[in-house]
């Protein structure tokens, strides 16, 4: 589908969908927004970064709208705060002129507040089990008049010990609703988890990797040190239409898109502390054609138009092969194929052997002809000659109200995550 229209939603939501600026449909959204909207139970295999969360929110948004406001009908169970404040964000800009209203609700603050906005009354409650259990538990949320269920990032909640929650949470609430299951894998207790909560499931899919081996890839050998020059490089001997390019950290993006200006390319960086009229303004310069090039970390290139990208250049190696996907997925998509270049330094040789096995080939290695691949480094050039962080140094993260990268768009997996919901 190439817009929204076809979805026939109500007048209020498509205001949200054009207020967001989303101009076409994410794959999951095509697939899933029918069937949610017809009421069918769904279970979506899809990661963060997808679109999943208007895939359910539109048709939840779209159901609430007509009826009574002011009780609990729709549930959105998450692992993590940061998510659950995620998809109540994007719940609030979908469903603004909607008048509908959604509280979240996890554990780490004080349960007043929560539950005084129960009281007043709500419509969408976003929660993490821990806390939503204390809530049922006390009595402070009535789930009676429950109609639509989501599990998000199931696989996050069992990673997280939390499905024996969720069974609980379950017995709270009406039997007759329909539930939506997201999960990016699908380990055996998800399927479980699925057969034991979903009716006649539509199953919807968006398969990353498969977009990925569409994508012509490689990989450059190069100096930590030289990488820049590489870049530049690469981006005078090649066509490129529309580069999208990433980097560990925002500093690098920042500075890296002012190199790259000064080169004369149009290019915007995009690091997560950006205010958003400044981050809608780069995105809308990218997706129009004002930048070519748009240098960006995972988590701020989240929600990146990609239907354009003609290439994707990893300035840094991901951290994960989940992550490597997940950026080449954004190439490649609309129909022609991408490229996809990797600039690689002795210490991501390990992070090169984990990506060939997940796409179950070898990448390519090149070489940019008369490029000096042995220059020295100038001493004073630290920040680019610093050896990147170890891959395997990353440690779990605790659910905190700062920003982390659990759930940025690199579907990351944290295992052994501590709970606190
Ligand atoms: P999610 O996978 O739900 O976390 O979404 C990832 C990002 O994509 C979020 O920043 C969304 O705002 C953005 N997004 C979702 N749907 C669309 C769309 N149809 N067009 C453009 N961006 C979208």
């Amino acid at each position: 589908m190439k817009d929204f229209k076809g979805f026939n939603f109500r007048a209020d939501v498509a205001a949200g969908i054009e207020a967001a600026g989303y101009t076409s449909p994410t794959p999951i959204q095509a697939e899933a927004i029918p069937a949610v909207m017809d009421g069918r139970d769904v279970m979506g295999l899809a990661q963060t970064g997808t679109g999943k969360t208007a895939a359910f929110a539109l048709p939840i948004l779209n159901r609430l709208a007509e009826g009574k406001r002011g009780q609990v009908r729709a549930l959105i169970v998450a692992p993590t705060r940061e998510l659950a404040e995620q998809i109540h964000e994007s719940i609030e800009t979908l469903g603004k002129k909607t008048g509908l209203r959604s509280i979240t609700v996890y554990g780490g603050v004080n349960i007043n507040p929560q539950i005084n906005k129960l009281k007043r009354g709500t419509d969408i409650v976003v929660a993490c089990p821990g806390r939503l259990l204390d809530h049922i538990g006390q009595g402070t949320i009535n789930l009676s008049r429950l109609e639509v269920l989501v599990l998000d990032e199931a696989d996050h909640m069992f990673d997280m010990g939390f499905l024996p929650d969720i069974r609980r949470v379950l017995k709270s609430i009406p039997s007759t609703r329909q539930t939506l299951l997201f999960s990016a894998t699908m380990p055996s207790e998800i399927k479980k988890l699925a057969h034991d909560v979903l009716s006649n499931p539509e199953t919807v899919q968006v398969d990353n990797t498969a977009a990925a081996t569409t994508v012509s890839h490689a990989i450059y050998p190069v100096a930590q040190h030289l990488k820049t020059k590489l870049l530049m490089e690469l981006l005078q001997h090649t066509d490129t239409e529309s580069v999208l390019i990433f980097t560990r950290t925002k500093h690098r993006a920042k500075r890296l898109g002012e190199q790259l200006e000064k080169k004369g390319y149009t290019a915007a960086s995009l690091q997560g502390n950006l205010s958003q009229n400044r981050r809608q303004a780069a995105l809308n310069g990218f997706r129009d054609g004002t930048y070519q090039i748009l240098v960006a970390t995972d988590i701020a290139a989240r929600g990146i138009d990609v239907s354009q990208v003609s290439h994707v250049i990893n300035y840094d190696i991901p951290d994960t092969p989940e992550a490597y996907v997940h950026r080449i997925g954004r190439t490649g998509r609309a129909a022609r194929t991408g490229d996809a270049f990797t600039l690689v330094s002795s210490e991501d040789n390990s992070m090169v052997r984990t990506i060939e096995r997940k796409l179950g080939k070898p990448l390519e290695r090149k070489k940019v002809e008369g490029f000096e691949y042995d220059t020295k480094a100038p001493h004073k050039d630290k920040e680019f000659a610093r050896p990147p962080r170890q891959h395997n140094q990353r440690r779990p993260q605790k659910q905190t109200g700062k920003k982390s990268a659990a759930h940025g768009s690199s579907g990351a997996h944290f295992r052994g995550t501590k709970r606190s919901g």
